[in-house]
């Protein structure tokens, strides 16, 4: 009974729903989840999986969360939608509390999804500098390997050219630097010297650009679906130094980073540095509805209020700041505070860490990398030349660990053959049964493969 039910709503999947990023498949079928408790799934066969990547790096709550649910129902009952170009009580609390998290004067406009955040951050740069008097400043720089989202603003700033092949052209004006891969360095460089060498190659880019052509520079803490490469902290000072330096504005994308996931409140926060803007997604409601945030800096913020010429912020989302993805974001947030939940992620990343540190020994692991609760393992054919390992024997790895019940990402840069970073982002809630299971998973499945 079970079964046919399954074949025919496979059969259904496959005649109407077209699937993001993965090719139509005869051979594989999708996994059909059905409910979700703690950090675990459970398919519509009735298998188990645990989610190690928080369905994709957002779910930092866990499943199943009634409050969650509790609180959009009680919003969609009292007021189900109003547009914020007027107001409503869940995104006036919810931007104040924000601006708590933040740490810093902040005003938020809120839309639907990362890329939207981002967007909505490309727009306010080039509006602020053109009030300014400066409307040569329309470029943006960012990091190859970096991903920023899937519109063609988001997407031209994304660094992974295998992602823009077919959809180009994209929106002009972005610039791509090196990533701080610090793994990949020159032989006889410090990480330290070689961090602040690609911080440097910004500086460059600006003075060959020309220096009044450069609205901002966006950057995730650490780039994370890019192969988890975290930065030392004299990388993103001396970035902000630049960028102060040439009057360049600062995004940074906390889509991932960003609730907790790397042990503080935002990425950012790891280092000694104060965004312009900062954009934020995902775990900002862990994924049970769709909201994002962009963060401004009250100075900035000022310059649209006080503008006779422009006025004011061109810019409408009809669903964004809707009142129970808002009301939901600030029961999410007080999970997080209740629960300690940023605590916990240094906790558990730093247990992940130690758990796996003799994986090391591996003879294809090249790199571990982790910020938080967020890990990179970097596979190779070969630990001298640094040679990615064939992708089919990564993809192994990853469908032995689902076939015993464990959810892993891949990550990298695909065009440059990087495609060979196991990705684990778990959800902050996990339990030590739960690390354990992945631990102990993981690492059975990646002695298998010879
Ligand atoms: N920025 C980063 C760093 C991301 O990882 C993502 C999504 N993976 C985005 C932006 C885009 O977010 P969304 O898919 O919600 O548009």
């Amino acid at each position: 009974m079970i079964k046919n039910k399954t074949e025919e709503l496979i059969k259904k999947d496959r005649q109407y729903l077209w699937h993001h990023m993965a090719p139509y498949s005869e051979k594989s079928a999708p996994t059909i989840a059905v409910e979700g408790k703690g950090s675990w799934i459970t398919d519509i066969n009735g298998q188990k999986y645990l989610d190690a990547m928080s369905g994709l790096w957002c779910v930092n709550v866990g499943y199943g969360r009634e409050e969650l649910a509790q609180a959009a129902y009680d919003q969609l009952k009292t007021l189900p939608y109003f547009p914020l170009s007027q107001s409503h009580l869940p995104a006036i609390q919810l931007a104040e509390k924000l601006n708590e998290w933040l740490e810093g004067d902040y005003v938020i406009f809120f839309s639907n999804s990362g890329s939207e955040a981002n967007e909505t951050a490309f727009k306010i740069v080039r509006q602020y500098h053109q009030q300014n008097g400066e409307a040569s400043r329309y470029k943006f720089i960012s990091r190859y390997r970096a991903y920023h989202g899937n519109t063609m603003g988001s997407l031209a700033a994304t660094g992974q050219a295998v992602r823009k092949f077919n959809y180009e052209p994209l929106a002009p004006g972005f610039i791509h630097v090196s990533p701080p891969d610090s793994y990949r360095r020159p032989a006889g460089q410090s990480v330290k010297e070689f961090n602040l060498q690609c911080a440097l190659e910004i500086e460059k880019t600006i003075i060959w650009e020309g220096k009044e052509t450069i609205g901002a520079v966006i950057m995730e803490p650490a780039i994370t679906g890019g192969g988890v490469l975290v930065p030392d902290p004299i990388y993103m000072e001396k970035v902000q130094e630049i960028c102060q330096k040439y009057g360049v504005l600062l995004i940074i994308d906390e889509v991932i980073c960003g609730f907790g996931r790397t042990g503080k409140k935002f990425g950012h926060m790891h280092f000694n540095i104060k965004p312009d803007i900062v954009t934020m997604a995902k775990g900002l409601t862990s994924g049970y509805l769709p909201l994002s945030a962009t963060a401004v800096r009250r100075d900035l913020y000022e310059k649209f209020k006080s503008s006779e010429e422009y006025g004011y912020f061109r810019h409408v989302n009809t669903f964004g700041g809707n009142p129970a993805a808002c009301a939901l974001a600030l029961k999410n947030l007080e999970i997080y505070e209740k629960e300690n939940l940023i605590e916990r992620s240094r906790y558990l990343g730093e247990r992940l860490r130690e758990e796996m540190k003799d994986i090391e020994d591996h003879p294809f692991v090249g790199d571990i990398r982790s910020f938080g609760f967020l890990m990179g393992i970097e596979l190779v054919e070969d630990k001298e030349t640094k040679k990615p390992l064939d992708v089919s024997k990564v993809d192994q790895i990853i469908a032995w660990c689902k076939s015993n019940g464990l959810i892993i990402g891949k990550n990298g840069a695909t065009v440059a053959g990087y495609n060979n970073i196991l990705t684990l982002s778990p959800p902050l809630s996990s339990t030590e049964e739960d690390l354990e299971f992945i631990v102990r998973t993981l690492k059975n499945e990646m002695y298998k493969i010879v």
